[in-house]
């Protein structure tokens, strides 16, 4: 995809700041850190979003979501961590490239869904 700023983080057109990566899935610091371990975990494919999934995604996916607590251990997370993923217009999503936010701190993070 020509214009997905996460392909071209893939093909090392934009810097990034890498934590891993295989013949699937790379992982990178985001730019903007919402707390102070805050990381994405991407396919190398370009998928939209979650909307976009389908049955032949699902060992891809089931990756992805393994792969969150090693790295989130790898990188501090020793006491839990959030798992995000932002879909469409509603969920909030701004990059339409398949990713899993992994938001860590020391300290227990603020409630993300506040409850009537
Ligand atoms: P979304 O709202 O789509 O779930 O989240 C997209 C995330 O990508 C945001 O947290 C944003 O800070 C991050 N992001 C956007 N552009 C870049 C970039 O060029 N490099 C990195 N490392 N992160 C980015
Ligand atoms: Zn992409």
């Amino acid at each position: 995809m020509d214009n997905c700023i996460f392909c071209k983080i893939l093909r090392d057109e934009i810097p990034a700041q890498k934590i891993y990566e295989d013949n699937d899935l790379i992982a990178f610091n985001d730019i903007h850190p919402a707390a102070p371990i805050h990381f994405l975990i991407i396919p190398r494919t370009h998928i939209a979003s979650l909307m976009e999934c389908e049955k032949t995604h699902q060992q891809l996916l089931g990756k992805m979501l393994l792969l969150a607590p090693t790295l989130a251990k790898e990188q501090g997370c020793t006491d839990g961590f959030r798992t995000i993923i932002n879909t469409g217009r509603v969920g909030g999503q701004e990059v339409f490239h398949l990713h899993i936010h992994i938001i860590g701190s020391k300290n227990r993070l603020p409630a993300m869904i506040h409850k009537g």
